[in-house]
């Protein structure tokens, strides 16, 4: 991570942020307010926040004035996402969000040292650029996109190196999940530690 990159995260690059239900995963279904920030230099080809890769497209917004939005909607939970979020320090805007008492969770392919607290975890790494070993073990989730058959041999790999309360996710990646999907069913039949994330928002129209 650069020095001083936005004043060490007093500020961050704000894409949108957004009170909705939460649409994949362990807590899919549950109401959360999300907080997206921009930059990531993961590069996904099937992406579908491609507008959050270069942060300079994206305003910065002091931890403060972020925190307070969050507080306002009411929700108990926020997700903070990206982009890749752990490229900024996320402490400060954790120390604004913990004062108001509401669950954090972090979505993240996990790619830079994570900082901040987090009541929840969510880890999606990515092949073309694994995460930092540390937080395999920290991980309360791990969602992993099955773009290609590949894909399996990533999610195995990486369910190798969680904590053994971590809950294991294969999401179809969405532009292909009518053709991906009785796949992943397949797979999670044979392998049953598994289990499959769809992304639930996407079929609800909702943000
Ligand atoms: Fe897009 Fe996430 Fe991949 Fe970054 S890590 S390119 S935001 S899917």
């Amino acid at each position: 991570m650069k020095e001083d990159i936005f004043e060490n995260g007093l500020k961050l690059p704000l894409i949108e942020e957004f009170y909705t239900v939460q649409g994949e995963g362990y807590h899919m279904g549950k109401a959360a307010y999300f907080i997206r920030l921009g930059g990531c230099d993961i590069a996904c080809n099937w992406c579908d926040t491609k507008i959050s890769w270069r942060a300079d497209k994206h305003k910065l917004a002091s931890v403060e004035r972020i925190a307070e939005s969050a507080g306002r909607s009411g929700a108990n939970t926020i997700v903070v996402t990206g982009g890749e979020p752990t490229t900024y320090n996320l402490m400060p805007l954790c120390n604004e969000l913990t004062e108001r008492n509401i669950d954090l969770h972090i979505e993240t392919s996990g790619a830079y040292p994570l900082t901040g607290e987090w009541d929840w975890i969510c880890l999606s790494p990515k092949r073309q650029q694994p995460p930092e070993k540390t937080i395999y073990k920290l991980a309360n989730e791990l969602k992993i996109i099955i773009f290609s058959e590949e894909d399996f041999e990533w999610a195995e790999e990486c369910a190798k190196q969680v904590n053994k309360n971590c809950k294991l996710y294969l999401q179809p990646e969405w532009s292909q999940h009518v053709e991906l999907t009785p796949k992943v069913v397949e797979y999670v039949k044979q392998n049953t530690k598994w289990s499959i994330s769809i992304q639930a928002h996407k079929f609800m129209k909702v943000p």
